[in-house]
């Protein structure tokens, strides 16, 4: 049975991942709107991949016989003065979502909740994938963002990513 405290802390969590896919559902909304439609593609996959996120998170709890509180969701920014700053604002907030999901596992663990600190193990896993996907996105805008034929290139790579489902999820 896991304890009251970190059940709290997971609900935040599912909270933190479903703003997650709001803020990049936002980003969608701007790079369809800069006529970057394979940066919307990268980011609607993103988007897909934030909710599956939340259902893993939903998943555990049910699995553990604890109660899911859905709280709102945040409204996110929906417009940036550049794609370039798009990109990096979606960088940072992987970066915070990292540290959520670190004391995250530092309460699991200060719990003894065994079960909940080796669930959590995936999504430790995952936000080293998830920053360094970003920050490649970042680097490669830096290179391409003053030449239209990189940006060309660049827009039809993104475009071919396709969401990826985790493991244990949700099925
Ligand atoms: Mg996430």
């Amino acid at each position: 049975m896991m304890k009251a405290e970190l059940k709290k802390a997971f609900h935040k969590q599912i909270n933190e991942e479903l703003y997650s896919a709001y803020l990049y559902a936002a980003m969608v909304n701007y790079f369809e709107e800069q006529n970057l439609a394979g940066f919307a593609t990268w980011m609607r996959a993103q988007t897909v991949e934030e909710l599956n996120h939340a259902n893993k998170l939903i998943s555990h709890l049910h699995e553990r016989g604890a109660e899911v509180k859905l709280d709102a969701i945040a409204k996110p920014t929906s417009s940036w003065k550049s794609p370039l700053a798009a990109i990096e604002a979606a960088y940072k907030h992987e970066c915070h979502i990292s540290a959520c999901i670190d004391d995250l596992y530092a309460r699991a663990t200060k719990a003894g909740d065994n079960a909940a600190a080796l669930f959590l193990n995936w999504f430790v896993t995952e936000q080293v994938e998830e920053e360094a996907s970003a920050d490649e996105v970042v680097q490669k805008l830096k290179l391409a963002q003053n030449a239209p034929g990189a940006m060309f290139m660049l827009d039809r790579e993104l475009g071919a990513r396709t969401p990826t489902f985790p493991t244990g999820a949700a099925e």
